[in-house]
């Protein structure tokens, strides 16, 4: 692991951020640990550090300036507006649609034809989330040049069809159900996510 991927993780440890018990991911696998990110940066200063961070990380791979950062609500919010301030970018967000739960643009927000995007979330699983905010801006003439999150829990397997940085790279340990060692031991599971872990 790089010293970045460890210091980011100090962080998640000191802050309460990285879970230990039996979770249920939505990969519907088993997992001994979770990384919440809403527990890390409900802290402002520690937000305002990894978007630091994460700006830096997507300098390095993007040769052109920046107009500006996208990010899926919710979980994409806080660490995107970090990565804005950090870059001096405006900061726009996506929600999905009730319907159709298709990424949209929406509150007046809007992007100009050409402009230079990137997208920010708190965690890359699968890089759906982001792969569809790309969708949406480049249906709006956005050019998208890169993606960047603080965890990458695919341990850089997940393919966003542009350039794309994280502050730590993990291979998530998770079990099947039925191979789960703490489903063995009758330890019950939780959700995370979005609900009180
Ligand atoms: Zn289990």
């Amino acid at each position: 692991m790089t010293p970045q991927a460890e210091s980011v993780l100090d962080l998640f440890r000191t802050t309460g951020a990285y879970l230990e018990g039996h979770f249920r991911l939505t990969s519907g696998l088993h997992s001994p640990n979770y990384l919440q990110c809403a527990l890390v940066l409900r802290h402002p200063r520690a937000a305002e550090d990894l978007g630091r961070r994460l700006a830096a990380e997507l300098r390095t791979i993007v040769d052109e300036p920046v107009a500006l950062v996208v990010s899926p609500a919710l979980g994409g919010l806080i660490i995107g507006h970090e990565v804005a301030r950090a870059l001096g970018t405006p900061f726009l967000f996506t929600e999905r649609g009730p319907e159709t739960r298709k990424m949209l643009l929406r509150r007046g927000f809007t992007v100009q034809p050409g402009e230079t995007v990137v997208v920010v979330e708190d965690v890359i699983t699968t890089g759906g989330s982001t792969r569809d905010v790309i969708e949406t801006l480049r249906a709006a003439g956005a050019r998208v040049l890169a993606a960047g999150s603080i965890i990458d829990r695919s341990g850089g397997a997940a393919g966003v069809g542009v350039p794309r940085v994280a502050l730590a790279t993990l291979q998530v340990a998770a079990h099947r159900p039925e191979e789960c060692p703490l489903c063995r031991q009758g330890v019950p599971v939780v959700k995370p996510g979005s609900r009180p872990a």
